[in-house]
């Protein structure tokens, strides 16, 4: 009951547009007036670190010197992941992660409008010829708390600016699991294991799926996603990621 009471009535929404109308647009990040809406400010813009090519090839890491086409990292060298390639937008640091928050916990649904195209822009490889997107699921007592998956906002938001068709519900997240925010690599890793599934009577045999998320870190939990489709026929599997975590120094 008390979702129904916080959800803006139709007259706040329509006043709220019309607030949008009459305001300056803010800066998605920090909330500084900007010129134009749903964009950064200059210091905002600069502070986020883009990835660009060179990168590695598979996981879209970015090289320090071009590699030559083709070229892997040395992670992906020695241990291909379940999906085939991934790419992101930005590095996951102090900056983005504003913008990954705000996603996540404000109610600035709008926000992912911009994202999406970014992420269209940035995951134009893997996205070109790709049948679905799928979002990492949230668990439904967490889809209640929050009232929206950030992962399926942005896959909506993807699709709106000229990407694949979203699926929504295919995978499903089968049991709660603890978040991984305070957890290492390995205990990531553990802690997904069996933790997803697709949905029963859909089926991705033989399609070209990319998972989306707001943010790879460890990666455990798109690995996970990745194992379940390529176990049920994806004949490929993409990822794409809002924000990506790299090592301290990588
Ligand atoms: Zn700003
Ligand atoms: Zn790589």
């Amino acid at each position: 009951m008390q979702h129904a009471a916080t959800r803006p009535s139709r007259l706040q929404r329509w006043g709220r547009t019309v607030v949008d109308a009459v305001l300056p647009p803010r800066c998605l990040a920090c909330g500084e007036v900007v010129g134009e809406p749903d964009a950064l400010c200059g210091l905002c813009w600069a502070a986020m670190s883009f990835f660009a090519p060179p990168w590695c090839a598979v996981c879209g890491l970015p090289f320090p010197h071009p590699m030559g086409e083709g070229a892997v990292c040395a992670d992906c060298a020695r241990q291909r992941a379940s999906w085939h390639r991934a790419r992101a937008v930005l590095r996951y640091d102090k900056h983005s992660r504003q913008l990954v928050l705000a996603l996540k916990h404000g109610d600035r649904t709008h926000l992912a409008k911009a994202l999406g195209l970014w992420m269209r822009r940035a995951g134009g490889e893997i996205l070109d010829r790709a049948d679905l997107l799928v979002p990492v699921p949230l668990h439904w007592t967490r889809l209640f708390t929050r009232r929206y998956n950030q992962a399926g906002l942005l896959a909506h938001a993807i699709h709106a600016a000229g990407g694949p068709p979203v699926a929504p519900d295919w995978l499903v997240r089968r049991r709660h699991t603890p978040s991984q925010g305070r957890l290492r690599a390995a205990a990531r890793a553990r802690n997904v294991r069996g933790a997803f599934a697709l949905r029963p009577g859909r089926s991705v045999t033989g399609k070209r799926v990319v998972i989306i998320d707001d943010v790879l870190t460890t990666g455990a939990t798109v690995e996970e996603c990745a194992r379940v489709l390529r176990r049920e026929g994806a004949a490929f599997v993409g990822v794409l990621t809002l924000a990506r975590a790299l090592r301290a120094g990588g």
